[in-house]
């Protein structure tokens, strides 16, 4: 199970899946970080499909096509921002996690890549995060057959490093 999990560094728009996460906002119409990078590369006609999603709650997932990227489709997830962590942010940022693989695995998708949801402009500790982010994979993997692959995509070296640690707590137990 473990397995199927690579941790890589670099930009998710240029990774060759079945499917990519999007970090988005609640209204799905484009913002800052890695939702930029994926609207510019997908091209214009990612917001005009994302226009006709009505948005996503917290905690959700809505998918669609991937359009210019080389990946075949966009999971749009909206993680908590970070208010201090008594507002249940680890429990919805583990439904982002969840609510994506769900999407991947009903449309019978292989292969998924992640950036680190929330450890931008929402502020999540990086460390935290990550722990969350590989645990939630790992149970899903646990239980979830049709997906081959799941990728951490890190684009800094803080999330890299707090991702490897992660994963590597999560080899010992
Ligand atoms: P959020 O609003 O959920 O915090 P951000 O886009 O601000 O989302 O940041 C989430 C993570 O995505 C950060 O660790 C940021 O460094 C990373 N990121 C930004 N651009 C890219 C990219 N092109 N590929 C992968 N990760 C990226």
């Amino acid at each position: 199970m473990s397995g199927k999990i690579t941790l890589i560094q670099g930009d998710i728009t240029e990774l060759q899946v079945d499917a990519i996460v999007n970090a988005a906002n609640n209204s799905l119409l484009g913002g800052g970080g890695v939702d930029g990078a994926i609207h510019r590369a997908a091209g214009p006609e990612l917001l005009a499909y994302c226009r006709t999603l009505n948005g996503c709650d917290t905690g959700k997932a809505k998918i669609s096509p991937g359009f210019k990227l080389p990946a075949d489709y966009v999971i749009h997830t909206v993680g908590p921002v970070w208010q201090g962590g008594g507002h249940g942010e680890a429990e919805q940022l583990a439904s982002c996690y969840r609510e994506s693989l769900k999407q991947a695995a009903e449309k019978g998708l292989k292969s998924i890549a992640f950036p680190a949801i929330s450890c931008g402009v929402y502020g999540y500790p990086v460390q935290q995060a990550c722990d969350i982010a590989v645990n939630t994979v790992s149970q899903f993997l646990a239980q979830e057959s049709s997906l081959r692959k799941v990728i951490f995509c890190a684009f800094d070296n803080a999330v890299h490093q707090a991702l490897m640690n992660a994963l590597d707590n999560h080899k010992l137990h």
